[in-house]
């Protein structure tokens, strides 16, 4: 048991530890008596036990099968806690209270208070299921307590984790409830203390998938149980403050980060798109180029053997016309517009590349043609005669055929 009664007054077991002399006056002291029963009790303090009272006969007390059933770290917390809550206590002016029952059949393991603020200080191992908590909050509230946890867990956490992720009910329980969403936590087997804060702002607008500054939401970080303090709020240590400020600041950074990373990567995106879609229209053209050169070498070679203009593939083979055939087939009457220059240009070109339908049109055109479209062709082929004679030749033979004097 953490306390009894001594002259008349609330004696706590850490107390006793010290003064030497106090500790040898407690210790042979017969008058120490059960603060629930009133039967007489005595402190024992060996290596084994930590220091505490116990009845000195077998009882039926409330509060002695309280403290029988107290798991070995309970105890633990309970002893590490006490010197902490006193030093809170004096630094606050709060009056400082031990295994207090406020709520039926339950001893809150501390109680802090002034007149006008009240602290209930659980500790939370195994025991304490998840209607329990939330039975007891609203007790403890109903009493104009604000309730406070200290919390036993398998593994601390080491680093920020996600909230969601966090299985144990009390500290989840702390970190979603407790005004400063702040968990004071010790490692059940290496007894090491750790904090928790979950950062509860909201970063997921805009943001898809789970990036880990996102999905880690709670800062988790080991401390020194002396450091702890309480305000308003709830448990708190300056340095866990600080470092809770940076954590959140980092996770908007990072999240800035993100969002610039996101729209460097659309674009990097976009513009491989882009090139990529250059590159196949350069493709097409270089193969339609290719195409349009072996075709014009094909026609090249099939003139040569032949003589004759080349027409459109029929069933994988080119339709051939002389140079007579073409002037044979006289159009019955002038179905073509007047030619220009550039009209004219452009056939010409084409029977340049051995083409049927440049030499077609133009023999049609000379049966039917203007004085002013026949001075434009004569130019044009006064000229031939010199850059290509050839072409120049066979113009001369279908303005001859067509009748046109010269
Ligand atoms: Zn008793």
């Amino acid at each position: 048991m953490e306390k009894c009664l001594y002259d008349g007054k609330v004696l706590y077991a850490y107390q006793v530890l010290r003064d030497f002399e106090f500790e040898q006056k407690i210790r042979k002291c017969q008058t120490l008596t059960c603060c629930d029963c009133g039967a007489s009790v005595f402190f024992r303090h060996g290596k084994q036990r930590a220091e505490c009272f116990a009845h000195r006969h077998k009882e039926k007390c409330r509060y002695g099968d309280y403290c029988k059933k107290q798991s070995d770290i309970f105890k633990f917390i309970q002893r590490q806690l006490a010197p902490i809550m006193e030093k809170i206590a004096t630094k606050h002016g709060f009056q400082l209270e031990e295994d207090v029952v406020i709520i039926q059949d339950h001893y809150t393991a501390f109680v802090i208070k002034t007149s006008s603020k009240k602290y209930a200080v659980d500790i939370i191992d195994y025991a304490a299921t998840s209607s329990t908590l939330e039975k007891r909050k609203n007790l403890y509230e109903e009493q104009g307590y604000l309730y406070l946890q200290i919390t036993v867990d398998k593994d601390v956490e080491e680093k920020p984790f996600s909230e969601r992720e966090m299985a144990y009910f009390p500290v989840k329980f702390i970190l979603n409830k407790s005004l400063n969403n702040t968990a004071i936590v010790i490692d059940e087997v290496q007894r090491k203390w750790s904090i928790y804060i979950l950062d509860k702002t909201d970063l997921s607008e805009g943001v898809s998938g789970n990036p880990s500054w996102l999905e880690n939401d709670t800062l988790a970080m080991p401390i020194s149980i002396d450091e702890i303090d309480i305000n308003s709020s709830g448990f708190y240590s300056l340095d866990s403050y600080k470092a809770y400020l940076d954590f959140c600041t980092q996770r908007k950074n990072r999240r800035e980060s993100w969002f610039k990373a996101e729209h460097d990567h659309k674009n990097r995106q976009r513009k491989l798109a882009e090139e990529s879609c250059k590159l196949a229209e350069l493709v097409t053209q270089a193969t339609m180029q290719q195409r349009e050169t072996d075709e014009k070498a094909e026609i090249r070679r099939i003139h040569k053997l032949s003589g004759g203009y080349v027409g459109t593939k029929v069933r994988g083979e080119y339709e051939i016309f002389t140079l007579e055939q073409i002037a044979t087939n006289r159009p019955s009457r002038n179905w073509l517009n007047e030619y220009t220059q550039q009209d004219f240009e452009s056939y010409i070109s084409e029977m340049q590349q051995f083409k049927y339908f440049g030499a077609r049109m133009l023999f049609a055109k000379m049966c039917f043609i203007t004085p002013m479209e026949i001075s434009i062709l004569l130019n044009l082929w006064s000229t031939l005669k010199t850059s290509d004679p050839q072409t120049a030749d066979a113009i001369e033979f279908l303005m001859c055929k067509a009748g046109i004097h010269f």
